[in-house]
Formats: structure tokens, sequence, C-alpha cells
């Protein structure tokens, strides 16, 4: 399979005609190898538009959502990322591609160092995966310029909005567990700017500030 010219169609028919226009996101999801995140028997299948499953019961987002968030988030050269939910380190590694330094929390231990391994192993050094709750940030390394959720809580976690900088951006799904709503929310002063964007269905945040508890973990 010729991997880059599926990446070059993902782009295009996936993303530009949905209405992507951030040049910077389009490029660096036109130069990631999304298939190399993923186990070998399904990399034929990387670039297509839905999640797929990347074990212990979580999923490697659609590419469209990766880039509707990152477009969302506005990131530049100079910002400190957080992201919580790093999975496969997928969406960890496009957001290294734009940003100066980027934490990424997983919950689940095996993820978190699978993740550690691919990513140091594509050459990246601006980036730090951390196991442990997200659902509480990273306080040790906020204020940061954005952050970005990867699975859908019931409410904003109070802790991730005190660790956005002044006009830092929070773009997290919250909803129920079948169903959210992508907000993204700007802090100003001592006062937070909430829009809300598209509908989606993230697996859920499960920690002291998400899903206390889901039936089966
Ligand atoms: N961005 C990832 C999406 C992975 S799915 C990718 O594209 O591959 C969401 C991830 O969030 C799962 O791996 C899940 O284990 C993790 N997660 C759920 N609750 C969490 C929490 N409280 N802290 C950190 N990670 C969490």
């Amino acid at each position: 399979m010729d991997f880059s010219s599926a990446r070059k169609s993902m782009v295009e028919y996936q993303l530009q005609a949905r209405g992507i226009q951030d040049a910077d996101v389009l490029r660096v999801m036109g130069k990631v190898p999304r298939h190399l995140f993923l186990p070998e028997e399904l990399w034929n299948y990387a670039y297509e538009d839905h999640p797929l499953s990347i074990g212990w019961g979580q999923t490697i987002s659609q590419p469209y959502m990766v880039a509707i968030m990152t477009e969302l988030l506005n990131v530049r050269p100079s910002d400190k990322v957080l992201e919580v939910g790093t999975g496969s380190g997928y969406q960890t590694a496009i957001l290294a591609e734009l940003a100066h330094y980027v934490v990424s929390i997983e919950r689940i231990k095996e993820l978190a160092e699978g993740a550690e391994q691919r990513l140091k192993d594509l050459g990246y050094s601006n980036i730090k995966v951390i196991c442990g709750d997200g659902s509480l940030g990273y306080p040790k390394e906020a204020p940061y310029d954005a952050i970005i959720v990867t699975a859908g809580s019931p409410e904003v976690p109070d802790s991730l909005k005190k660790q956005l900088n002044e006009g830092g951006r929070l773009v997290i799904p919250v909803g129920g567990t079948n169903l959210q709503v992508l907000l993204k929310i700007i802090k100003k002063k001592d006062d937070y700017l909430i829009e809300k964007h598209t509908s989606c269905i993230f697996v859920p945040l499960i920690g002291s500030e998400g899903w206390k508890r889901m039936a089966d973990n």
C-alpha cells in the first residue's frame, strides 16, 4: 500500500472537503505517518474515515476529529500544550509538529509506554508522556497555552480551566458517555468564553474530575 498517497487523499477528501482550512494542520496531517501508530494488521485502514481500536478498549480518533480539534486549539510555535488521553500518540505527534513543547497524560500504563517509545522512535524530542489521571491536568508544568482532551467528560474539569494561561484555549468533548459536544473554552482574565462546536463520540474520560467509574473498568 502507498501510505503517502493514502495520506494525501485523506487530507483532500476527509479534511479539506469538510472545511478544515488551517494550512499548518493540513500540512502536518499530510506528513505524520498515522499507520505507524497502529498495530501492523491495521496499517491498511489507517487513513480511512473512522476511529480504530488500539487495544485496552480504547481508540485512535477519526482523522477529521483530530483535524477539527487541532484547528480549534490554534497552536502556535511557542506554545506549551497539555494533552489528556495520549492513546496511540498520534494526536500527540500532530501537536508536537506545531507546538514548542507537549505534555501528554494517559491513564493506561501500557498505552502510555507504547506511545512514549513510538514517539521517541519517530524522533520527537519535545514531548513528555506521563502515566496518570489527566482529568486533574498536570499542575507541575502549568500554565498551558492550549489543553486538549481526547476523551469525553461529564463536565469541564475545573483543574484544567485553572491550568490555562491568559488567552489559553481548552478543547474538550463534554456530555454523556454516548454523545458529546465539542467545547472550546478560552481564558480571558478572570472569565471564560465558551464556544460550542460539533457533536462527537469519544471514549470516556475516567478520573477524579471525569467519570468516576465505568461498568467495565
Ligand atoms: N488521542 C488518542 C485518543 C485515545 S482515546 C489517539 O488519537 O490515539 C482516549 C484515551 O484517553 C484513552 O487511551 C484512555 O485510556 C485515555 N484516558 C481516559 N481517561 C483518562 C484520564 N483521566 N487521564 C488520562 N488519560 C485518560
